[in-house]
Order: C-alpha cells, then structure tokens, then sequence
C-alpha cells in the first residue's frame, strides 16, 4: 500500500533534502519512499492512494523525548506549583503509591493520544511508577493502545511500598520489546540520591543495561552533585551515546566537557526548566551548543505543565531571545527550535536512524498542517508557521510508521466520552485514595 501526498510545503529536515515550497512525499507501508517536487510517475506512485495536501505543511512528527505519562488524569493538578519539593511530596509521595495497574494504563493511554493528537509521533514515556510487574506491563499497554512509536523507560517508584522486582524483571520486558519494534526498551534512572541509592545510575545499573542491550536514560540531572556524578560516569566509561541526561540546568564546565566529548545526550525541558526552577532554572541550551550537543526537547509533567511540543519550543525560543539581548551568541532560530524538536529529538533518544526527518528510507511518521485556518493563513514561511504560528488544532493528518492515526483533524478509533468516563473514574479512585 502506498500513499502519496502532493502538493504541500514539505519540510524535510534533512539538510541533504531541504525543504519545498510545494512537493509531494511518497510512502509505501511503513516507509517513506521518496520526497521530490512532482512524484507522480514515480514507479511506486502508480497504484498510491492520493491526499492533495496544497495549502498545507508537511514536516516530520514531533519526538517528545521525556514525559512522565502515567500522571496524565492528574493534569493540571498542581498548576502553581511552588517547587521541585511540591512537585515530589504531591506527586510522587503523594498519589503514585496508591496507583494501579489500571491506572498507569489508563494515564499512560491518555498522554500518548494527547500526545499524538499534537503531532507528537514518538514518545520517551520515563515510567517511574513501575511498583509491580503488572506496572510496568499496563504502562507498555497503555502505549501501544494508541499506535504510538514509544520508548517504554523503566524505573521503580521513588517513596511507597513496592515489589522491587525492578530492575530485574527488565529481563522479561526486554523479551517482549525487542530492537526494531514499534515499541522499545530504555533503563531510567536518576543522577543522585534524592530518595536512596536503589534508583541511582552507576556501574551496577549499567551492567543491567547493558547486559540487556538497552540503553539509558536519566532524570533529574542538575547542579553541582549531578556534575560530579557525569565526571565520575566518564571515569567509569559510563557515557555515551546511548546515554540521555535529562534537565542538565547549573552543570560545571566540566562536566559539559565530559558529555560533549562522550557524544552523551541531552533532552532539554524548557517549560519544566522555567516554571518548576530546577536549578538554574535556565534551559541549558547554551552549555549544550557549546558542548557540541544539540539536544532533544520534552513535556515531562503534565501535572503542572503545557502537554504539546509547541509549547516547548515557543518557551526555548523566548528564553533565548532574553538571554540574547546581553549575549548575542545566544541566539538560535526558529528552525534550530524546530530541529530540536524533530531530528534533534529523535538523535537523543538512540532513534535518529529510524525518525525525525523525511527522509526515503525512514519510518513514515510525519504531520500534515493546515495552513489555510484562520491562524496560519497565509503561508508565507512555513518553518515560521509550524514555530510560532501553529498549535494542535491545525494538524490535520498523523502517520505512525505509515499508518494513520488522526485523519481531517479527529484522531481515529477514538471514543472521546467513554475515553473521558475512564480518565475521570481513575483520577476520583486515585483522589479518594489519597484523600
Ligand atoms: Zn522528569
């Protein structure tokens, strides 16, 4: 089966394939095929299903590259929340210890819809709420419930009481998620000990991982302790590429040097960075330019927080511009925010190979926006547009690995009311239980 959208703007990000004014982007079955002016007679476009895109853009999804998905019927919670301790003693002391199987299915589902509704087309849920097998199983169900490219990243609970099967029943999740799938495997862990060695990444986690073949990813990554564990991980030959450090807000010098030189990653969460102040509470774009990283962007908590990609990089984008007026190497560009999101993205969370770009030979996940609405009309400059101009209501069409996902605006398969009588049944069990 092959598709063949013609006539939009189609922006690659694919430095080799640029972008254009008005092309056509060909897929067949879960690739993209080819992107040229004009592919009609293109051998594989003869028996294409045909979608006229004229007036609209068409860009490569979105890679959210770290998102705590499980919280998701507890949006907007704590929208005035005060501090990264607030955050810890509602959230993660708070609610997770009385969470379910089924409610880390039902939050889990809800943030990948929410997310691929934004053109979200890859997700990096950090599940931090695995306190039983059946945790982890219903988080992974959670996400493949909606047909989104996931990274299921395993960690156990913070505070409560739990099976402590993690990390060892990683073993059986990774049988189930092997490389290459729709859905696949990361190890999470945090920098330091907040709240006791168990979750702290070192060599012992990284020889499970490892051993698994999986790779890692880290949150909370900030300030001088987080520094000196990366130039500890550097003398313990634990960075690298199939590292992903989360936040790096008030690093050293140093310690940059250290993930530069790695080739270590860096998801940047310009919307957590600022309004929960973590650290500096300055996204660390700067340090990362600097390092020779350019890092992926992520939504982290809904609880407190924006949940679409626009967001992020309107904020990354704003913060740069303040900080340029006394620095003017500061400054980045609309499409430097866009690549974050994108390709960048995809880089940082080991799937540049396979997402991000459209470019013959990747995955067909990719967006279709409308710019003839009365917010992107008309189009003028397209990169502008996806940036500053437009926001979820005008992604008309998601792909997921060639398959349609949300079509003429409206995800598909989708029972919006019995979804919501789900959402808010789990949200007043874990209220009540907690009240
Ligand atoms: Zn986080």
């Amino acid at each position: 089966m092959s598709t063949l959208f013609t006539g939009g703007a189609v922006v690659t990000m694919d430095p080799t394939l640029g972008d254009l004014p008005r092309g056509d982007v060909l897929i067949s079955g879960t690739e993209i095929v080819a992107v040229g002016p004009d592919l009609r007679d293109h051998p594989e476009a003869r028996d294409a299903t045909v979608i006229d895109t004229t007036g609209r853009i068409v860009a490569p999804g979105f890679v959210d590259t770290h998102r705590h998905a499980w919280q998701a019927q507890l949006r907007r919670t704590i929208p005035d929340v005060g501090d990264l301790g607030e955050y810890l003693s509602t959230t993660l002391a708070g609610v997770a210890p009385v969470y379910t199987p089924d409610d880390m299915y039902v939050g889990t589902r809800l943030a990948a819809l929410t997310a691929l509704d934004a053109g979200i087309t890859t997700m990096l849920d950090f599940s931090h709420n695995s306190r039983t097998a059946a945790h982890s199983d219903a988080a992974i169900n959670g996400l493949a419930s909606t047909g989104i490219r996931g990274v299921h990243a395993s960690m156990g609970p913070h505070f409560g009481t739990w099976d402590r099967q993690w990390p060892a029943d990683l073993t059986r999740l990774r049988a189930q998620l092997p490389p290459g799938g729709l859905i696949t495997l990361r190890l999470a862990a945090l920098a330091t000990d907040i709240v006791g060695p168990d979750l702290v990444y070192g060599p012992s986690l990284a020889a499970v991982a490892r051993d698994l073949d999986i790779a890692v990813s880290i949150d909370a990554v900030f300030g001088t302790a987080s520094s000196e564990a990366i130039l500890a991980w550097e003398k313990q030959n634990l960075l690298g590429p199939d590292l992903e450090l989360i936040h790096a807000t008030g690093l050293t010098p140093d310690a940059w040097r250290a993930i530069g030189d790695t080739g270590t990653t860096i998801s940047l969460a310009p919307s957590s960075d600022t309004q929960i102040g973590l650290e500096t509470a300055i996204p660390a774009i700067d340090e990362a330019l600097a390092a020779g990283v350019r890092p992926g962007l992520s939504i982290d908590v809904e609880v407190a927080l924006a949940s679409d990609m626009f967001t992020q990089m309107r904020v990354l984008l704003a913060v740069q511009r303040m900080r340029a007026v006394d620095r003017p190497s500061s400054r980045i560009t609309t499409r430097d925010v866009l690549g974050f999101a994108t390709t960048d993205g995809a880089h940082t969370i080991g799937l540049g190979a396979v997402t991000g770009t459209l470019t013959p030979g990747r995955q067909a996940d990719l967006i279709v926006v409308d710019a003839e609405a009365i917010n992107t009309m008309p189009l003028n400059d397209a990169i502008g547009t996806l940036v500053l101009g437009a926001d979820p209501r005008n992604i008309t069409t998601v792909l997921v690995a060639g398959h349609t996902l949300k079509s003429n605006g409206h995800l598909l398969n989708i029972d919006l009311p019995a979804l919501n009588h789900q959402v808010t049944t789990s949200r007043n069990a874990i209220q009540a239980a907690t009240s």
